[in-house]
């Protein structure tokens, strides 16, 4: 059995509910392969060795940053999805003028965090990613595809398709 994980970073878990809304497409993913480690939806802590792990969100604390190198380190294929994932999402685009530390005291006070915050990185800055799935949140078609293809030991395939025609 395929062994699939689900792996949530910063974000909001809009591109995890997607892959949850698959429904009839992830029931037959199941019965090729085992969700492993899901701890959005199961009650998972430690993540196990992995032959896929998808990962939502990006990183922007210590906390992530630990956990992707983990995943990195025990999965086979490593897929990006939504554009936090991908690009860093709407977290990354903050105002380059406010130091990082004014924007937390302006948000969080004098408030002593546990974490220790980063500006928000793409996966891809921080392990090797094999595939990317952009979109706020993911296209279940590409999801679904993407997944499809793996398990079949295809690789997927993603045409260039340029966005403006003369
Ligand atoms: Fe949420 Fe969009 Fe980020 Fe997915 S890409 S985690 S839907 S903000």
């Amino acid at each position: 059995m395929v062994r699939i994980g689900i792996v949530g970073l910063t974000g909001c878990s809009g591109c995890q509910c997607e892959i949850l809304n698959c429904e009839e497409a992830l029931s037959k993913i199941l019965q090729r392969a085992e969700l492993a480690f899901f701890p959005l939806a199961k009650d998972d802590h430690t993540v196990p060795e992995l032959d896929l792990a998808l990962v939502e969100g990006s990183v922007s604390t210590e906390l992530d940053e630990e956990k992707v190198k983990e995943v990195r380190k025990k999965s086979k294929v490593v897929v990006a999805v939504g554009s936090c994932a991908c690009y860093g999402g709407v977290q990354a685009q903050r105002n380059d003028e406010a130091s990082l530390k004014e924007m937390l005291e302006t948000v969080y006070g004098g408030e002593k965090l546990f974490l220790k915050v980063f500006k928000p990185r793409p996966v891809s800055e921080v392990v090797r990613v094999d595939y990317e799935l952009p979109g706020c949140p993911l296209d279940k078609r590409q999801f679904i595809y993407t997944v499809a293809s793996l398990l079949n030991g295809v690789k997927p395939f993603f045409p260039k398709i340029p966005v403006c025609h003369e």
